[in-house]
């Protein structure tokens, strides 16, 4: 731990340049239709494994650039901080880490060369339900084998990027709750191919951001055994292995919303002229956003070092969910800030405020909520008693 270091690299500040660059060829004109429309992203995502972005974590014995976290966190950072919603994408990075980890070889050779071209899209990732929320062990979707095949029946919530992916990393029941020894014994990983799946419904939901989310129905939809990812049964332990990575990740998406809203508030702050001066030089308007910006700056040293320990193979947990908690809710004042030094600007939709708003909010809610983060640090960190 000694010689860990805060700053990048001059190949990680080399990328995070790039990553820039590419985004910025995506103006907001760009993101504000897609979404007015409720579109996905389909121009700009392909540009992603193109440069070989999205492979990041992919090893390059199956075709991806084998980079660390650090380096996956800047790619999602700086597409934020452009303007753009790493939402459409970041889901990938994080999901990979449990096939890479738990998959079969076989499974690796067939899904991770294809996902790491960009010729399939791995992006849909099936948790959550109507019942279980938060509790996932709660879970009632089943997958019951018959003979190669499992028979999947249930509903999922929520679950995005359905519709522009091929490929769904699906969490199951394998063996019902009452016969299992732990509550968390018993769910099973799958990674299934969606396309055209006979037996899933899918209908997609109208969110407050564009997010390509829907609810998910699977009536006797069969898939072949070989989607199981590890052993029958250990699924909620694969899918814990990968929280550590997805926290801090969707804080990598969090920090580079609060710098989009930061550079946005501070370059309008300093031109916009009411009574007679620029509305930047009233501690009313700039302190927020300094005071955003100090939160932005605290949680990116927490983002960086929780990556760098994941890098490092050390433990991350406490980092991973404190950076999520930090990022999230720093991003939130940074854009509240925004807001506020925009007036009423900030409301109408060619600003790109009320945008980057709504997609910053969902950070703090999902894929966990920060009262469970909370939660977490309290029980798991501090070592006080169980909440649930
Ligand atoms: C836009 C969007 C995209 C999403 N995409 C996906 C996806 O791709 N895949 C997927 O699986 N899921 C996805 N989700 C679901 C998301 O992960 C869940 O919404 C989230 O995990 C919370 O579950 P819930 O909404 O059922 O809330 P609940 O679990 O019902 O919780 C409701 C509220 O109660 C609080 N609460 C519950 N228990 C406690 C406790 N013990 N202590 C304190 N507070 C508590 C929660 O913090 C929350 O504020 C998405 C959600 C959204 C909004």
């Amino acid at each position: 731990m000694s010689d860990m270091t805060f700053t990048l690299t001059d190949e990680q500040r080399a990328l995070k340049t790039a990553v820039y660059e590419l985004c910025k060829q995506y103006p907001p004109e760009y993101w504000r239709e897609l979404d007015a429309q409720r579109e996905y992203p389909e121009a700009f995502v392909p540009e992603l494994p193109k440069a070989g972005y999205l492979a990041a974590l992919i090893p390059p014995e199956y075709g991806g650039a084998g980079l660390g976290m650090m380096e996956a966190a800047i790619i999602l950072e700086e597409i934020n901080h452009s303007g753009g919603n790493a939402a459409a994408c970041h889901a990938q990075m994080y999901i990979m880490g449990t096939v890479l980890r738990h998959g079969s070889e076989a499974q690796k050779k067939l899904y991770l060369p294809k996902i790491a071209t960009g010729e399939l899209r791995l992006q849909a990732f099936g948790v959550t339900e109507p019942n279980s929320g938060s509790d996932t062990t709660k879970l009632q979707t089943t997958a019951i084998k018959k003979g190669d095949r499992y028979v999947v029946n249930g509903q999922k919530m929520f679950i995005s990027r359905v519709l522009q992916s091929d490929l769904m990393l699906l969490l199951a029941r394998t063996t019902p709750v009452d016969q299992v020894k732990k509550k968390t014994d018993g769910l099973s990983v799958f990674l299934i191919d969606i396309r055209g799946l006979k037996g899933l419904e899918v209908r997609p939901l109208r969110m407050m951001m564009n997010h390509s989310t829907n609810a998910l129905f699977f009536d006797n939809a069969e898939v072949p055994a070989e989607s199981l990812v590890g052993q029958e049964g250990k699924g909620f332990a694969y899918i814990l292995d990968g929280m550590n990575a997805e926290r801090i990740l969707v804080a990598s998406d969090s920090l580079g919303d609060g710098r989009w809203f930061i550079e946005k508030a501070v370059a309008y702050a300093g031109q916009r002229v009411i009574f007679g001066k620029p509305i930047g030089a009233n501690q009313g308007v700039q302190f927020p956003i300094a005071k955003a910006h100090m939160a932005i700056e605290a949680a990116d040293l927490m983002r960086t070092k929780a990556a760098k320990l994941f890098d490092a193979g050390l433990p991350s947990g406490p980092e991973a969910n404190m950076a999520k908690y930090l990022a999230a809710e720093a991003a939130w004042d940074a854009g509240n800030a925004c807001i506020d030094a925009h007036g009423g600007y900030g409301f109408a939709e060619e600003y790109d405020v009320e945008r980057k708003f709504r997609e910053a909010r969902l950070y703090k809610t999902a894929p966990i909520n920060n009262n469970l983060v909370m939660a977490y640090v309290g029980e798991h960190v501090l070592g006080m008693p169980r909440s649930y």
